[in-house]
């Protein structure tokens, strides 16, 4: 197994999609083994509430790990369409300055493909964007359903969830520890 000093360490981006449990889950077992060798990682959620004290956002804390979220701003729907460009706008700007900052390794931007896909965001610009500006050694995890294509042309790895099965389907509550 190689070690963190391997000389040839390139920076990947990797999208977790697909409709099944799992996208964010994927995302933040990569910061925890990251973290493990020591690399910096930064988490930035576009759609959990800020207010949520998650079983991740305590770990987080505890970890040491940079943590923004930009909280259930979304109001998903087309009359408010000017109030969710301006909120995903926001989200985007913090995701730039973090990709830029020098003070992370791996970032992940957790449901980033809705702004992408409902075009609170344009899809060719942020892409352009990430392809010119990203760091070549650092890697970036995005997650989210129904990624747009440009999305996945810019990534190294995609891995799309499928759901088979699910405790929601048959009326089981949400689990502490698994669900939040
Ligand atoms: P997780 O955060 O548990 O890894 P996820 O990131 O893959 O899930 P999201 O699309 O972000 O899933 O949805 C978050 C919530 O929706 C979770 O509580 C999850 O259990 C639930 N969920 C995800 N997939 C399904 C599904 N196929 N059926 C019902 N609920 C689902
Ligand atoms: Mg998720």
């Amino acid at each position: 197994m190689p070690d963190a000093d391997t000389p040839s360490r390139r920076g990947l981006v990797i999208l977790y999609t697909g409709n099944g449990k799992g996208k964010t889950t994927a995302a933040l077992g990569l910061v925890m083994r990251a973290w493990g060798h020591g690399l910096r990682c930064c988490v930035i959620q576009f759609i959990k509430s800020e207010r949520g004290r998650w079983g991740e956002t305590r770990a987080a804390e505890r970890m040491g790990i940079a943590w923004h979220a930009l909280g259930a701003g979304f109001t998903w729907q087309s009359e408010n369409l000017e109030h969710d460009r301006a909120r995903a706008q926001e989200g985007w700007t913090l995701a730039q300055t973090e990709i830029l900052s020098g003070n992370h390794d791996l970032i992940v931007l957790d449901e980033f493909t809705y702004p992408l896909r409902y075009g609170w965001l344009d899809a060719g610009e942020v892409v352009a964007w990430l392809r010119d500006h990203r760091p070549p050694e650092m890697h970036l995890v995005i997650t989210g359903r129904d990624a747009v294509d440009e999305l996945m042309a810019l990534s190294d790895l995609v891995t799309e969830m499928c759901a088979i099965k699910h405790p929601y389907d048959t009326g089981l509550a949400a689990q502490r520890g698994i669900e939040f």
